[in-house]
């Protein structure tokens, strides 16, 4: 079996999909995308292109290895993206050919259904009790929200007190048995960060995300002293390098790698058992389309680790296209009890309609995250 083609399709509404097809009729998809860079990294697939073409799509770890360390120059998000949207249609088109899911490849599956969360609020959250509550009423029993606006790297304590009121409507309006994530999004910084984990504490919340940005790191240990919710990350990590130092530094309680991001199914299986080895669990970060989110459930299906998985379905993100608007099957991701089902059909599990994607990549998009300003002018973390 050889590679043919690499088919890259940039639709609404931030997603890039890519399509690798071979001489024996088997296809694959993947998701090589990073968000708000998605021509960036389209560019990056064509010039992985250059040496994929002609080779045997079966042989993932090997093509990885040269995708990796072929490159001279290494990791970060796009070139990261771009191998992780490879990858996961090398799988695809592996499991396709031998009739079996991805899972089955890995050693087959250790669950048969995982935890997903849904989020409310948006990026400004406001009357953020009733969205928690619409979630909770369509089965969920998890949720996620952002925890802050624009936050100064030293700013006053009414913005704390915004927070901990709108984590508490939430908290008031679900009861103690919902699960609720508070991400910081990287907008708060180390000065800030301890009194808002510490004020935030009593809801007991089933993780606080990104308390600060990972490339502040050494600040974690410190502020993860003042929460007893566990501390999450990793969203913008890509590597197993990258993940090392905050294993080893042992300030995380959860693992966020993205199956778009950072390097696909073959690399976040190794960052997910690295994780295991320090007791440290996992959720994959998917706000994503649906050929990440399949990725990601083919993971969660073998790794002990894992115990809730993101989902994009509703997100503020999504007000062109949706989660289930490219699948072939729209029951594929049907949630039950606030649980997904591991999929079983052959490679990742979905049918993707390519007649619809191929008409909503002539609109194609080209989103871009918003750009925010404190009161006094400056740059404000989004
Ligand atoms: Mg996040």
């Amino acid at each position: 079996m050889k590679i043919t083609a690499l088919k890259t399709f940039i639709v609404p509404p931030r997603w890039l999909f890519l399509k690798i097809e071979t001489d024996e009729g088997v296809s694959g998809w993947g998701e090589p995308v990073v968000e708000g860079r998605a021509h960036t990294v389209e560019t990056a697939i064509t010039e992985l292109a250059d040496y994929l073409i002609g080779k045997d799509p079966r042989l993932i770890e090997d093509h990885w290895t040269v995708m990796y360390r072929g490159a001279f120059y290494r990791g970060g998000p796009i070139l990261m993206s771009a191998i992780a949207g490879v990858d996961q249609a090398l799988w695809d088109i592996k499991g396709k050919a031998l009739g079996v899911p991805v899972h089955e490849l890995l050693g087959g599956k250790l669950r048969d259904r995982i935890k997903v969360y849904s989020w409310i609020g948006g990026d400004r959250p406001a009357d953020i009790a009733a969205g928690a509550l619409d979630v909770t009423s369509r089965g969920f029993t998890a949720l996620k929200m952002n925890g802050t606006e624009e936050l100064q790297i030293v700013d006053s304590h009414d913005k704390i007190d915004a927070v901990v009121e709108r984590v508490a409507s939430v908290r008031q309006a679900v009861g103690p048995n919902i699960g609720i994530a508070v991400d910081f999004h990287g907008r708060v910084h180390r000065p800030m960060a301890r009194a808002l984990v510490k004020e935030l504490d009593p809801y007991r919340l089933m993780f606080i995300e990104e308390p600060v940005l990972s490339e502040n790191r050494e600040a974690l240990k410190e502020i993860a002293s003042f929460s007893s919710a566990p501390i999450a990350l990793g969203e913008r990590l890509y590597s197993r390098w990258d993940f090392k130092s905050v294993l080893e530094q042992g300030a995380v309680d959860i693992i966020q790698p993205d199956l778009s991001h950072a390097g696909g199914i073959t690399e976040c299986r190794k960052i997910a058992a690295m994780a295991e080895a320090y007791d440290v669990a996992l959720a994959p970060h998917c706000p994503l389309g649906p050929i990440a989110l399949a990725a990601c459930l083919q993971l969660d299906a073998v790794s002990y680790n894992a115990f809730i998985q993101e989902q994009s379905l509703g997100i503020h993100y999504n007000s062109t296209n949706d989660l289930l608007d490219y699948a072939s099957d729209k029951s594929v991701f049907q949630y039950e009890d606030g649980y997904v089902a591991i999929p079983d059909g052959p490679g990742l599990g979905i049918e993707i309609n390519e007649e619809y994607v191929m008409e909503r990549a002539k609109e194609g998009h080209r989103w871009r995250n918003p750009i925010w300003r404190h009161k006094d002018g400056s740059f404000a973390e989004w």
